[in-house]
Order: C-alpha cells, then sequence, then structure tokens
C-alpha cells in the first residue's frame, strides 16, 4: 500500500468533539495557514488555488511518498523455483546491464540508493511457463525467464527500506520501501475540511503576495467563487474562528450546534483589534498599491491530498499496443495513449483540423486486400506474392485499401455470428 507522511503536522486550532474521541491530537493531518478570499490574476479560478512560495520553503505542505515493491520466491509443480539474483545474460528478456547496477550480490538493492524508472529493485527469474517434453530433462538456464521487481514508467525515489523474510507457505519474501519527499508544486491538490479541494494553480514568491497593515501575508489565496454556489458558510466561520483562536491563543471549539456561538467571536475578534467581520485592507504585493475591496482573511486547517501530479504527470509518443485491436493502451502504468475522445473530436472538426483529426485516428490503420467480387477480405500470400479470395479464389480483382484494425476485428466477429459484411469498393477520384 502507498503511504503519504505530510512533516510539519499541526493540532488545528479549531476542533470539533470527534477530534477528542478520535484522538485527532495524537495524528494530526494538517496544517493551520493563513488563508485570504480574493482573486489573484486569474491564476485561482475554476477551484485553483495559489499558495505563497515563502510558505512552500517553510515546510507547508511538505510529505513524503512510501511505496513498496514486493517479490516472492514462489513454488511451481514440478520442483521448479523462482530465484532472486542477478539475473544472468542467457535469461529470456534480460534487460541491460545499467538496469540491473544497484542490485547486490543476493540480488537485492541496496539501501539509499536512488533510483529512476526501469532501474531493477529487485533481481529474479522464473521457470520457463511452458515446459516442451525434451526441455523438461534439461532445465539449462537459458530457458528460465526474466521476472524482476523494476519502477515503472514515470516513478523515482530513495531506497528506503529493505526487508528479508518469509511468507506463511515458507517462500522466501522480500519487500523494498521506496521514499519520494514531496514538495508543493503546481498541480497538487490541497483540501479545508469542509470539501474545498483546490489544485495549486500558481505558486507566488512571497515578496508578490499581498500583504495587511500589520504585515500579515497569506499562505494561501483561495477564490471567492468557490463559495456562493456550494455554501460553504461553514469554511467562512472557521476562517474567523481560526483568526481569533490563533490572535488568543487558545483551541476553539466548533461542533456543530455545540459550538462556540459567532457573535461572540466576531466580538473577540474586535477587542483584539480587527474587524468583526473578519475584512482587511490588504496591499497589492506588487505595486504596494492598497487593493480597493477589503479582503476576507483568516486562518484555517488545510490539508494536503495524495493526488499529486508528480503521480500522474503523463505522455507518450509511440508505445505499446493492444494484441487484440491493435490500438494504443490505456492508462498511464502502461504507458498508453492519451483518449482523443468523441468531444475531442468535434473540436477537432469544428477547427477544420481534419488532417490532424486523421492523423490521431489512424492508430491502429491497417492495409488489407478485399476481394471486388464478393466483397469479403481477400488473403495475402507474400510466399507466391499474390492474393487471393476464400471465396472467389484466384482469378478475381483484389485491391489494398487502407482501414482501421478495430474495423477488421469487427468485420471478423460478423462472420463469427454468421453475418456476411460485404464491402462495396469505390474509387476515391
Ligand atoms: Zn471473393
Amino acid at each position: 500500500m502507498d503511504v503519504n507522511l505530510l512533516h510539519h503536522n499541526q493540532r488545528p486550532v479549531v476542533n470539533t468533539i470527534m477530534h477528542d474521541i478520535s484522538g485527532y491530537d495524537k495524528h494530526p493531518a494538517g496544517q493551520n495557514i493563513v488563508v485570504a478570499i480574493m482573486s489573484y490574476k486569474g491564476y485561482n479560478m475554476e477551484d485553483a488555488i495559489i499558495l505563497n512560495k515563502g510558505s512552500i520553503e517553510r515546510g507547508f505542505g511538505r510529505s513524503t511518498y512510501y511505496r513498496p515493491s514486493i517479490a516472492e520466491e514462489l513454488r511451481y509443480a514440478g520442483g521448479l523455483i523462482d530465484q532472486v539474483c542477478i539475473p544472468d545474460k542467457d535469461v529470456k528478456g534480460y534487460k541491460t546491464e545499467k538496469d540491473y547496477r544497484f542490485l547486490e550480490d543476493d540480488g537485492i538493492i541496496y539501501p539509499e540508493a536512488k533510483v529512476r524508472e526501469g532501474d531493477v529493485v529487485i533481481g529474479k527469474t522464473s521457470p520457463p511457463r511452458f515446459l516442451s517434453s525434451m526441455e523438461e530433462y534439461s532445465l539449462v538456464s537459458s530457458t528460465r525467464r526474466e521476472s524482476s521487481v523494476n519502477l515503472k514508467h514515470g516513478e523515482e525515489g530513495i531506497i528506503d527500506f529493505v526487508l528479508i523474510t518469509e511468507n506463511e507457505e515458507g517462500n522466501k519474501l522480500i519487500q523494498v520501501r521506496i521514499r519520494d519527499e514531496r514538495v508543493p508544486e503546481i498541480g497538487d491538490k490541497f483540501t479545508s475540511r469542509h470539501g474545498q479541494k483546490g489544485i495549486v494553480g500558481m505558486i507566488v514568491p512571497q515578496a508578490d503576495m499581498p500583504f495587511s497593515a500589520a504585515g500579515i501575508v497569506p499562505d494561501l489565496i483561495f477564490s471567492p467563487h468557490g463559495i456562493p454556489s456550494r455554501m460553504t458558510i461553514s469554511h467562512l466561520i472557521e476562517m474567523i474562528a481560526g483568526k481569533v483562536g490563533a490572535l488568543a491563543g487558545r483551541y476553539i471549539n466548533a461542533t456543530t450546534f455545540d459550538a462556540e456561538p459567532e457573535e461572540r467571536l466576531r466580538k473577540e475578534l474586535l477587542s483584539l483589534g480587527f474587524r468583526e467581520s473578519g475584512v482587511e485592507t490588504l496591499y497589492n504585493g506588487q505595486t504596494g498599491e492598497q487593493y480597493e475591496a477589503k479582503i476576507f482573511i483568516g486562518s484555517m486547517y488545510y490539508l494536503k491530498l495524495k493526488h499529486m501530479v508528480a503521480n500522474k504527470i503523463h505522455s507518450r509518443a509511440r508505445g505499446p499496443i493492444q494484441l487484440l485491436t491493435r490500438q494504443p493502451t490505456e492508462g498511464r502504468a502502461k504507458e498508453g495513449g492519451l483518449r482523443l475522445g468523441e468531444m475531442e473530436k468535434d473540436t477537432f472538426v469544428a477547427h477544420g483540423a481534419s488532417l490532424l483529426l486523421k492523423e490521431r485516428f489512424d492508430s491502429d490503420k491497417t492495409v488489407v486486400p478485399v476481394c471486388e467480387s464478393c466483397g469479403i477480405i481477400a488473403i495475402r500470400d507474400n510466399y507466391k506474392n499474390k492474393s487471393y479470395c476464400p471465396v472467389c479464389g484466384e482469378n478475381v480483382d483484389i485491391n489494398d485499401i487502407e482501414i482501421s484494425y478495430a474495423f477488421k476485428l469487427m468485420l471478423d466477429e460478423f462472420k463469427s455470428l454468421g453475418i456476411y459484411p460485404k464491402l462495396q469498393l469505390e474509387s476515391k477520384y
């Protein structure tokens, strides 16, 4: 299982009875930060948030991502067994010497090794899947196949911990834990405790952030458009309560139906020398000019969510394809393509980008011979260097046409259902 650990956890200033019941003070998962509700050059529109670079450098949202890699020496029928080792060069599927460079003599990586995608973490070989009757008696290493555990596409980190043990069946079991420090970056996800999640849209140097008359600079800027449609009034009240708690140096009870009344918090805020509404005059960090509008600013508890761009970033030019449809594989883990769906197609059509559209839909193009007489896909015999129709024989016109492989697959499926898919060929010009 993946684990994410925040580095500098804090007790929430504003909490509820559930925090006591669950012992939340013993395992807090967030940080108290100063939040301002305003827009910032459009970089926090549509749920995006702005982060203060200074806050990040002081440790806000810094976490470590841990991921385990596991390998087991499985036993197979006939006394065959997996072997954790540095694979021999004659093993089927041997990668390259470079991929195995971190492995020690026992075939396992050492702690604190800095690894990137493709690097082997646990070297392993397995017996061949199918044994022909001859090979059963002459087991040479060349029939073994490579089955090492390596870092997947786009992964990197430092080997944190290596464990060698046995499982319930007595098989040798190796666990390697990889660690990666994650400093907040554009695209990472944060949330308050009101379901107000947002993606970092820009990281602003502290000098360019807005500041109050007292010199307070927000750690995070939240878009005001996130409030009316979602009606998270609690989000606003927490900002006032957090502000009072931080200024007065006390924790604030926010339990539903049993919270400190808003009026009392506002009075206390007033007595602490601030406007009771929670707004303040802020100044533009870049020009020094005073903002015309008063800005709602306060302190609240923010959490870092586990969705980080570092785990999601992905691109592909050419790559693996599916065996059945010959179309690109799907998903980041399989180094897949990015689907150009129905709606994306419409935007291409709207722009008149027909050649680009054709290129996108060409990912599984094939050339097949088609019989002009019966309209069925013919057979190409490269050995005799001629094509013939399985129905009409050799003395018919057969033309090569370009179609997508998925379409050819569909025609085959029709045939298997007893449906005759007849192609009528016309000249292109
Ligand atoms: Zn035919």
